[in-house]
């Protein structure tokens, strides 16, 4: 066993705070990981402060994790120590049922095994990447190509991975036109992604704040959902919405700024539940939907695809100690766009 600096959340209500814990020891298929950062995603607020359920404390989170690989089990044939490599939301899943085959992970039929506050296959509970080093199954580690710094790359783990897979399955590109609605951090990224791949891109934001940083991202327009108008406006317009908003939203309205035959896909995942009038999507034949993450294999083809277009995630790199800060910017909609921790911050 390896005790390890972290920081963790005691409660669903109390501050995250300095501690440590223990990673296991590296075993014939692990690698262990020194990690350099840790991105803060939504998904850590909502699960620390009991959004979507009860956990155990303390509770290390973080799936978005960048680093270098320190140590290899003797088994392992994928990473080497040095290598720059990347951890995302999941760390285990069963590998032989029909969705782990065709490379969904995500979808194991068995479960997968969640970076953290998840049962592990040890029966032990996982801890995130609030942390300096984790010890991981080496299929569940990718590599960072070496045109990405690894600060800018630790996002890409989780909203990189989570805005790529279903704008790729909605088959966005050349002369489709997608909404993004949010600019946080899976909206960002949602952006910069959907532009790299050939779409005409609109924002849609609660405000017109920034539509200025919106617009440099790469979309083509931008607009306030706050203004009425907005949903005047545009009835009718997009082929596809991603829909990356923490918070509940009118689905109706959204699904009314579809073109025929267009698709909202939902990824934001607030605790509360959505109602859908069936006629918002019968007019039109609409579809809604939902994505979870992507696979392994996705994963390394996403950052790869951003290695070859040239960007990152734009980033706050912060302190440990600012953690708490970072999360209260996060719900006021205030992160500019991924709040990314120095992990030599942990000691
Ligand atoms: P984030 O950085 O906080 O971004 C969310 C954005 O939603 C905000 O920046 C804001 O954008 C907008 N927003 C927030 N409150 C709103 C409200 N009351 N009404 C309208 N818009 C609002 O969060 P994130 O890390 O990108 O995560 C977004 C959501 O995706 C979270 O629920 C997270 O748990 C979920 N998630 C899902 C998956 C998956 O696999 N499906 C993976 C990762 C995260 P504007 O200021 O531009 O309006
Ligand atoms: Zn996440």
């Amino acid at each position: 066993m390896l005790t390890v600096n972290a920081y963790a959340a005691p409660s669903a209500t109390e501050p995250l705070e300095k501690t440590t814990i223990e990673r296991r020891d590296v075993g014939p298929h692990d690698v262990l990981i020194e990690i350099k950062f840790a991105g803060i995603c939504h998904s850590d607020i909502h699960t620390v402060r009991g959004d979507w359920g009860q956990r155990h404390y303390p509770l290390v989170p973080g799936h978005e994790i960048a680093g270098i690989v320190t140590a290899v089990g003797s088994e392992v044939t994928k990473h080497a120590v040095g290598d720059r490599v990347g951890v995302g939301c999941m760390v285990n899943s069963c590998g032989h049922c029909a969705n782990c085959l065709k490379g969904n992970e995500q979808h194991c039929l068995e479960g997968n095994v969640g970076t953290y506050a998840s049962l592990d296959r040890d029966g032990t509970l996982t801890q995130g990447g609030y942390s300096t080093h984790v010890v991981v199954a080496e299929n569940f580690v990718v590599r960072i190509p070496d045109a990405l710094a690894l600060d800018v790359a630790t996002p890409l783990l989780c909203a990189g991975i989570t805005t790529y897979s279903p704008l790729r399955r909605w088959g966005v590109g050349p002369g489709k036109r997608v909404a993004v609605v949010g600019l946080g951090g899976l909206g960002h990224m949602a952006v910069k992604i959907a532009h790299a791949l050939g779409a005409e891109v609109t924002v849609l934001s609660q405000s017109l704040k920034k539509q200025e940083d919106g617009l440099r991202l790469g979309a083509d327009e931008y607009y306030a959902t706050a203004e009425p108008e907005t949903f005047e406006r545009l009835k009718g317009t997009f082929d596809v919405i991603l829909n990356t908003v923490s918070a509940p939203i009118d689905l109706n309205a959204y699904l009314g700024l579809l073109a025929t035959e267009g698709a909202m896909v939902c990824v934001g995942a607030p605790a509360e539940p959505l109602p859908v009038n069936a006629f918002s999507l019968i007019g039109g034949s609409k579809t809604l939907s939902g994505s979870a993450i992507g696979g392994i294999r996705e994963t390394q083809e996403m950052l790869d695809f951003c290695a070859e277009h040239g960007f990152g995630a734009d980033i706050e790199v912060i302190p440990a100690e600012r953690i708490n800060d970072a999360y209260e910017r996060v719900l006021a909609s205030d992160v500019r766009y991924r709040f990314v921790i120095d992990a030599a911050t942990f000691n």
